[in-house]
């Protein structure tokens, strides 16, 4: 027997309708460049991306066809998330951190048709513009007297002349919800980038685990300033999410630095952030050198991890100078990204706060809509609460199936398991602790080293800026964990005094055999270290530990 409900589709259309009938008058805050503020709301996002919409089609974007942006955080950016999704069209958020080859790869490979731009991107837009293969216009996000000259091999058009011209009302189409909506790539550390297709489906359940309150708890109450770039994982969601319960939003656009986070979340009263560990290392950079009272003027309640494990030091600063708490979420751009989520159960009531940092300094537990599971290299599934670690795999219906242009169910197991390769063990409370990637796992002598732990406990050595952890040649044990430190400015640290500090806080045969200084390391597109380069980099390297070696 069937049940006799009503089988509305979950569209992407009918959360910005939510918004703009219920939170009209909520602010959309965006900071386009350095100079240029503007203020909106839900209501506003909704009339211009109706306007856009009809632009577009007049353009000839048909449902279907994919329309890229390489775009900061701002409120034109906002309305293409509604406008080309909305119309049944597929947004593909391009990350402009790649490198110009793999953004000409990815865009001739989603076969683009419109190529949306911020002005700062103009000058990338020009050096791959002649070997695109679909790109039939480009849009300049930007008003008539700021439009750019470029030389392009298809008509160049301005944002705001499009909005302007566009019919006021567009009657959002009734998709099937399992319609493609948005397109990411992976950041393609190793081989190409590989295309996330999401539906538009997928996209609303993700948004209620944003705003459950053992999701990520997003509200009405909530002033969220969105450190995230919308290029990375649709921005983990937050822009729908946003839109299902009514918060406002504070679009930084390019600048990520500490003064401006700062300056953003005291005046704009933010008091939800979301950011990936560099961007906090740069907020506290800065945000350590105030004194009390100014610090004080913020609202801030919780700040969200994610995308690289976030260090112990950034969870204790954000407690102890904000009363902040973090919660640290695990996901990939294959998971829309939310799939683990930190908080707490109520066993921990009342616990010290050392040992809540501890719990924080996981990943979090599954969410309802994601399974996880550990697996051994056999492929024996391993009980919560082993001690082993083994490879993570998800599933769930916000995870891949296949990535673009694969047949559905091509990257799933028998079991529909998606293979995070990620390394983890679920602790017995059901909180899960990524110790690697696995190809980033340090094997010495048979066992294994997480890189991970090394690096965060390093982190937290009050002279240390950033570090990594990779695995360096030694004859006897096959690899020995080798440290590389960032020291922060201007100050004098030694190999000794580091290894001092780890000495009682790890296993003693996890104890990196030596400690090298270098003024930056090499990060990914998505702010991670990339430790395939510093693999390179210290390929020939020596230990002064392994005096076998020829
Ligand atoms: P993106 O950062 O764009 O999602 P990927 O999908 O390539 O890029 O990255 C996903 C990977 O990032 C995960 O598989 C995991 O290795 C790492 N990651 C994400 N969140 C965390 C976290 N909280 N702790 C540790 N690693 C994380």
């Amino acid at each position: 027997m069937q049940g006799l409900m009503q089988t509305k589709a979950l569209l992407i259309s009918t959360l910005l309708e939510h918004a703009a009938t219920h939170h009209a008058d909520v602010e959309i805050v965006s900071h386009v460049d350095m100079s240029t503020c503007v203020r909106s709301t839900w209501g506003t996002v909704s009339s211009r991306a109706q306007r856009l919409a009809n632009a577009l089609q007049g353009l000839g974007v048909a449902p279907g066809a994919r329309v890229a942006t390489l775009a900061w955080n701002t409120h034109r950016h906002l309305e293409l998330y509604y406008a080309v999704s909305g119309m049944g069209a597929v947004l593909h958020t391009v990350n402009p951190r790649l490198f110009p080859e793999q953004i000409a790869y990815i865009l001739n490979h989603a076969a683009d048709e419109v190529v949306c731009f911020d002005l700062g991107f103009a000058p990338l837009v020009a050096q791959v513009a002649s070997q695109l293969t679909s790109a039939k216009a480009f849009i300049a996000l930007c008003p008539r007297d700021r439009m750019p000259a470029l030389d392009l091999p298809a008509p160049l058009i301005c944002y705001e002349d499009l909005i302007d011209g566009g019919a006021e009302r567009f009657d959002w189409p009734a998709l099937d919800e399992n319609t493609a909506s948005s397109l990411c790539y992976t950041s393609g550390t190793t081989g190409n980038p590989k295309g996330v297709l999401y539906s538009h489906r997928s996209t609303v359940l993700h948004c209620w685990t944003a705003c459950a309150t053992d999701g990520l708890g997003l509200s009405a109450q909530d002033s969220v300033l969105l450190a995230v770039p919308m290029f990375h994982v649709n921005a983990w969601g937050i822009p729908y999410a946003a839109a299902m319960c009514g918060a406002k939003l504070v679009l930084p656009g390019p600048d990520l630095g500490g003064e401006r986070l700062f300056q953003l979340m005291r005046d704009e009263r933010c008091t939800f952030s979301l950011g990936v560990p560099t961007v906090w290392l740069g907020f506290f950079q800065y945000a350590e050198k105030l004194d009390p009272e100014a610090r004080a003027a913020l609202r801030l309640e919780r700040v969200v991890v994610g995308g690289s494990a976030a260090p112990r030091a950034i969870i204790e600063k954000f407690e102890h100078l904000f009363g902040a708490y973090v919660i640290q979420a695990w996901g990939m751009t294959e998971t829309s990204p939310l799939a683990t989520i930190g908080n707490l159960l109520p066993r921990h009531e009342g616990i010290a706060l050392d040992q809540r940092f501890g719990v924080q300094a996981r990943q979090g537990r599954a969410i309802f809509g994601v399974e996880i599971a550990v697996f051994d290299s056999e492929g024996r599934r391993l009980p919560a609460g082993d001690r082993t670690p083994g490879e993570l795999k998800v599933r769930g219906p916000w995870v891949v199936s296949a990535y673009y242009g694969q047949q559905p169910g091509t990257e799933l197991d028998a079991e529909g398991w998606f293979a995070t390769g990620d390394v983890a063990l679920i602790d017995a409370d059901g909180y899960v602790q990524i110790t690697d990637r696995s190809k980033d796992v340090i094997k010495s002598g048979g066992e294994w080293i997480s890189s991970i732990d090394i690096e965060n406990l390093a982190v937290g050595h009050p002279k240390v800026k950033e570090a990594a952890v990779i695995g360096a040649y030694h004859s006897k044990w096959q690899e020995r964990p080798l440290l590389i430190v960032v020291p922060n400015e201007g100050v004098q640290v030694t190999g000794e005094e580091i290894l001092a500090f780890l000495q009682d806080r790890i296993a003693r045969w996890w104890m990196p055999d030596e400690v090298v200084f270098v003024d930056e390391l090499p990060h990914t597109a998505t702010g991670k270290l990339l430790k395939t380069r510093l693999r390179e980099q210290f390929r020939t390297h020596r230990l002064p530990t392994d005096t076998a070696a020829g």
